[in-house]
Parts: structure tokens; sequence; C-alpha cells
């Protein structure tokens, strides 16, 4: 009978109660099942030995042949610690315990040979390890089955405590003896086949005792497959529920708005990337099923346009639409923008700000209701519980980042029906991501910046040449040119980065003197009137210079602006500087990037400054950030599975997670409710799926 991998640890030889309490605590392993899912960080390489004289500090966990030579126990602040020295034929090191010290005393024997297995660290000007694993070399040879040995994830205090990799290893090896190493098959066999993916239980076994490297592969190639395959069915078949469950309207027909501002009104050609996803938007507003689509584009690429054209199809089958920005400002330049666009076509547009006046406000609650207006732009604003439609039949958030899933839900409460919803985000994310967290929104890509642009060219310099930056401003001002300051706000010190901001524009005003040069300011402590005139001042080319902090980052349309000059560059994310970026080369100049950065910089700054430099593709450095910073930071990623993963890794199995997608929408495109027999293996091990949260807990 096969062994329940419910089973607490508790009753696994070799763990007992106390154990077992620590390895629930430090790892959250409380059953047979978690212990199976605890797969190898790594593994060592067994057949391979260090010499003393080799190693280097934080070297990983090395194993070294030699012989203990002498004990003695130093006095610390609290209690004694043990050291054993121990020596190879190159040098001699020490062995450290902070506990234990009797038996261990008692039981190593000096002058013998011993493998001892662990991190190195150096003190005092010596090498050592702290609670190695230790082994008499002869027992040693004996045990070497498998050249691969797993190195488990493990805590200082799990090692402290006695449970060491050695033990781990032990332990595990107790539960495949228990269980006879037989586990539930959790893919079909025609998935297997087709893909050549290894058995369930021979992936895990071999996942924790490899043969050899190809056994491994196999293994890892077989779990990671499993593991998001899981992942993007689960989010594909939330987005079919959705579809299914949620009826949207059909908006049948393209009509009058839509056509006449076709032909009539569009300021310039589309892109074809343009026209590609204006058709992929079309044919979802015209099934019944909701909208609910990402719209990704670079900075620059022109998904206003596409958003007015949204709009007008939804009007053109008598509803309301909106458009939700993420500051006072954008929303000001989106009303004014698609104000001027429409100013030919029969619409009613207004503008919604957190502070409109009480008369405005009720004036637009009023044509709201009766359905005078056919689009409000807004902020925020928006939300609020006065704001109700007569009949809203499509959202469209732009710069999604900034806001979050449940004010995305709110906006859809806002009708007896959920309107359709197209969220637009310049922000891009790495497709590997997007699959990964977004994959149970449709997506649409605007690929190609209008034509005529020239790429922006982006160079690094210190702030010991800013006389020179300076000279430069000059000379692009005497072209007409406008330019752009940023220096960073960060909440935590947001007293002494304004204090910077201050200073700056100071030495700014000394070097740009009035009349010659006016310089507009713009923070976060300005009353929105009074940043809105000075807005309004660098827009009209009034001033050339805006010195300002990160509120102009997203979205602001000042084409003749040539000059973006970042101000401790150092301090921003990548997707914050490619965004601050992308408000300059928005008209037929060249336009320049300057990151302005102290000579000390971390590496991890560098690379970012590099590739800045390098590259103006947004997905490019989308795809940097992502390995720079790793997923958990990258917005939206926390409410999704991708930090849960337990073997596979989106950067780096991108490939296998494009091949688990392609295949979990194959098995549902011919059996969406999975009731085909081939498929009972996927529904149970679904069903299981959804009554745990972390995948592993059902996958065994
Ligand atoms: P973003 O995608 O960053 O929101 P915008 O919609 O603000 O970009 O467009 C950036 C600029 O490019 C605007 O000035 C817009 O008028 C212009 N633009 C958009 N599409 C085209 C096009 N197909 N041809 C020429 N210019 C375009
Ligand atoms: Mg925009």
């Amino acid at each position: 009978m096969a062994t329940n991998l419910q089973t607490s640890i508790n009753y696994l030889k070799g763990v007992g109660p106390n154990r077992a309490d620590l390895l629930r605590k430090e790892l959250g392993i409380r059953t047979y099942q978690d212990l199976i899912n605890l797969f190898p960080n790594r593994y060592l390489d067994r057949t391979k030995y260090y010499k003393i004289n080799t190693l280097y500090q934080n070297t990983a966990e090395v194993q070294i042949i030699g012989k203990i030579t002498a004990f003695k126990e130093i006095a610390q602040k609290r209690g004694k610690r043990l050291v054993a020295t121990f020596q190879d034929e190159t040098g001699t090191m020490d062995l450290v315990w902070f506990r234990g010290h009797k038996w261990i005393r008692e039981s190593l024997k000096s002058n013998t040979p011993y493998v001892v297995f662990g991190k190195v660290n150096t003190f005092g000007g010596k090498y050592n390890m702290a609670h190695p694993d230790i082994e008499l070399l002869t027992e040693h040879e004996q045990n070497l089955r498998s050249t691969l040995q797993p190195i488990y994830p493990s805590t200082e205090k799990l090692s402290s405590r006695g449970i060491t990799n050695r033990m781990m290893i032990k332990i595990m090896q107790n539960l495949f003896l228990e269980t006879g190493g037989k586990f539930v098959e959790t893919l079909p066999e025609n998935l297997r086949s087709n893909l050549k993916l290894i058995p369930k239980s021979e992936a895990l076994l071999n996942i924790h005792f490899p043969k050899e490297s190809d056994a491994l592969s196999k293994a890892e190639f077989r779990l990671k497959f499993e593991e998001l395959f899981y992942i993007q069915l689960q989010l594909i078949l939330k987005n079919l529920i959705h579809k299914s469950k949620i009826k949207g309207f059909a908006f049948e027909t393209v009509g009058e708005h839509f056509n006449s501002f076709f032909k009539n009104h569009l300021p310039f050609e589309l892109t074809d990337a343009q026209k590609r996803v204006l058709k992929e938007i079309r044919v979802d507003l015209g099934s019944n099923a909701q909208m609910n689509r990402l719209l990704q584009g670079d900075v620059g690429s022109g998904k206003t346009i596409v958003a007015l054209m949204s709009m007008l199809i939804a009007l053109d089958n008598g509803f309301q639409a909106c458009l939700m920005a993420p500051t006072a400002i954008l929303s000001v330049q989106h009303f004014n923008g698609l104000s001027e666009l429409c100013k030919k076509l029969k619409i009613s547009i207004k503008l919604l700000q957190g502070s409109s006046k009480a008369s405005e406000r009720r004036e637009i609650h009023e044509m709201l209701e009766n359905g005078e207006l056919d689009i409000l732009i807004g902020t925020h604003a928006l939300l609020e519980d006065k704001v109700k439609f007569k009949n809203l039949g499509l959202a469209i958030i732009d710069e999604q980042h900034r806001f979050g899933v449940k004010q995305r839900s709110k906006l859809w409460k806002k009708n007896s029906f959920p309107p359709n919803v197209l969220v637009m985000t310049a922000t891009p994310i790495p497709r590997t991501l997007a699959m990964s967290v977004y994959g149970d929104l449709d997506i649409s890509v605007i690929d190609e910046l209008p034509p005529g642009r020239k790429a922006i060219k982006t160079v690094h310099r210190y702030d010991s040449n800013r006389l020179k930056v300076f000279r430069f401003i000059r000379e692009e001002i005497k072209k007409k040119r406008q330019v752009y300051i940023v220096y960073p706000l960060i909440q935590e010190s947001a007293q002494m980065d304004y204090k910077d901001l201050m200073d700056g524009y100071e030495s700014i005003a000394r070097d740009f003197p009035a009349p010659e040069y006016q310089i507009s300011i713009v923070h976060g402590k300005m009353k929105p009137a009074d940043k809105a005139f000075e807005m309004e001042r660098f827009i009209k080319g009034q001033t050339q210079i805006m010195v300002a902090t990160t509120v102009i980052e997203v979205g602001v349309n000042v084409p003749n602006a040539s000059v973006m000059i970042i101000e401790s560059a150092e301090r921003f994310g990548l997707s914050q500087l490619h965004q601050l970026r992308g408000r300059v080369g928005r008209g037929a100049e060249q336009s320049y990037c300057i990151l302005m950065t102290s000579h000390k910089q971390s590496e991890n700054s560098k690379k970012r400054m590099e590739t800045m430099v390098r590259t103006n593709d947004g997905f490019e450095i989308a795809e940097v950030d992502l390995k720079l910073r790793g997923p958990g930071d990258i917005m939206g990623t926390q409410q999704s599975g991708i930090l849960n993963l337990r073997i596979a890794d989106i950067v780096k199995d991108s490939d296998i997670l494009k091949h688990a997608r392609q295949h979990a929408k194959q098995v549902l495109k011919k059996d969406p409710s999975l009731g085909h027999l081939d498929n009972t293996v996927i529904l149970d091990t679904y069903r299981q799926m959804s009554k745990y949260k972390n995948i592993w807990n059902y996958i065994s």
C-alpha cells in the first residue's frame, strides 16, 4: 500500500518531534509531501575536493580531506566555542562549533582522515568552517553512491541545531525507503510521451539522488515543466471561466464616430502595430464576452490614439467610455489632447479631478447619469462612489502599474454589468513575466514607434562634468529646444531629496539667469494648481528648463523638449529611467538623455547605466531589469503565484514556460472541461490545486 504523503514528518525515521518542529518553523515542512518537494538548491560534485591553500573567501560549500590535529575551547561573550585545527598537506584551517562540544570531542578522533563539508569563512586572517558536516574518509568512500550530492536549502538555525546537509540527505533517503519511491503520476501519459518527459517517481528520485548529470537534467526538465504547466493551466482556465461567466455586450457596429474619425480626422497614418492592436480590440469588443485586455507599448508608441478609437467604437454602440490616468497632469493632458482630436466630432468629453469644483462635479454627475456625457477623463476621482454612469461600455486605464487590481475591479462595479476593460502600460513587462502574471488577461503589444522618430542618444556623465553638461544645455536652448532636469524623490528620505532638488534648482538658476532663461519647477509638495501652472508654462514654451521630481515620469508630452537630464541616476531603477527618457524624443529633432551619477557606483548601478546607454528597446530593458531585480520587485508579481516557484525560474526557463503555456492552451482547447479520459490526471491535479495555495502542496 502506498504511504499516505499527508503523514506528519514526526513519524519519519530519523526525524522525531524536535527536528520536525525545527523543520516546520525553518522551512515550512510538515508532511512527507512537503519534504519530497524540498528540492536541492544545487549539487556538489562529490568527486571534487579542495585543498586548503586554494580556498578563497566566500567559497560556496566545499569538501576538504584532512586531519584534526588539536582541539581548544575559546571563551567568548556568551559561553565558549570549540575550535579544532584541521590540516591537509597544503595548510591548516579551523573547524568551529558553538554547541555540542562534549559530544564532538568524544566522537571525533585526532590524526584520522576525515572529509569535512561546509561553507568557508575567514576570521582573524584564517579560514574556518562552522558546524561542518564531517565524516570519516573511510565511511565517506563507502557512501559515495552518486557523484552528485544534493545541497538542500537550509538556515543558520538548522545547521547549528545539528540538522546538517548530511542529515537532510539521510532523512530524504529514509523517505524514499519508507514510500518505496512510488509517487502518484501528475501528468498524463500522452503529454509525457509527446514531450519525452520522464515519469514522476523517476523525476523525484533523480532530483534528490541523481545518478549523473544527464538524469538530473531530465528530472529538472520534467518538474519545471509540470510546475509551469499547472500555473498556466490555472491562469488560462481563470480567463476562460471569466469570459464565459461575465457576458459583456457585443459592440456590433463600427459606426459614424469611428468611421468619420478614421476617414477625416486622423492626424497621421496609423502604424501597422497600431492597426493590428485596434483590430484585436475590435474583435474583443465585437464578441459578447467581456474584454479584459492589457495593451503594452513603449513610451511614445502611440497608445492614446488607440484608446480614443476604442472609445469611439463604444460610443457608436450607444455606450459611454472613460479614461483614467494616474496623475492630474496626465489627465489634463489626455483631456486636452483628446478634446482637440475630437473637436470635429459631435461628442461630449469632460474632465474630473480631485480638484474639480462642486458645481462642475454636479454637472458631470448629472450628465453621466442621464447619458449626455460620452467620455469622462480623470484621475482616481473617477472611482468615487458618486460617479455613476448611465451605461459605461468601456473603461480604459492608462499606466496600469500605478493602479492596483482592487482599483481595476472597483471600476467594473460602476455598472450593473462590468464594462470592457483596457489597461495600458508603458512599462514593458517581459513577455515571460507577462505570461505568468497576466496570464488571465489578453495581451496586445505595440512594438513599433511612429515613423520619423530619431533614436534618443543616451550618455552617462559623472557629476564632475557638470559644467560641460550645462554648456550642452545652453546650446540646445539656443536651438529653441527645451530641457528637463529630473531629481530623485524617494519617500523615506523625502526631506533630504527635497533639499537636493532646491539646491539643484538654485544652482541652475544661477547658471541660467533670467530674463534670458526661464525655469519651471514642479514637485510633489506643490499645490495642484501651481503644478499645473508651471507645467502649462513649459508646455507653451514660455520656460526652457523644467526642474522636476519624478512627478513628470508618466505620460507628459512636450514634443519640443529634446534633452532629459537625470540627476543621481544611480538611485533610479531601470524601468523608471526608461520612463523618464521617454519624455523626450517625441518631436522630429534629435533628442538626448544624460544620466548623471557620482563616481561611486555599485555594480548593479553600472549595469543599469550601461543598459540605458546601449539600448532604447523597452522590452530589452525590462528583461535586464527582471534579471537584476528578480520578479519579486516588479509590480504586480506579488499577486501572482510566480513568487512561489519551487524549481522553475521564469528568467532562465522562459523557453519551458512558453512550451508549458502552449500545451496548457492546447489541452484546454480540445477539452475545456477536462472531462476526457486522457485528462483525468490533469483534472485531479487541478482540483487538488484549487484546494491548496502552493501548487507543490498537491503535486506529488
Ligand atoms: P504613448 O504610447 O506613450 O502614450 P502617445 O499616444 O502619447 O504615446 O503618442 C506619442 C506621440 O506620437 C503623440 O504626439 C502622438 O500624436 C504621436 N503619434 C502616435 N501615433 C502616431 C503615428 N501613427 N504617426 C505619427 N505620430 C504618431
Ligand atoms: Mg501615454
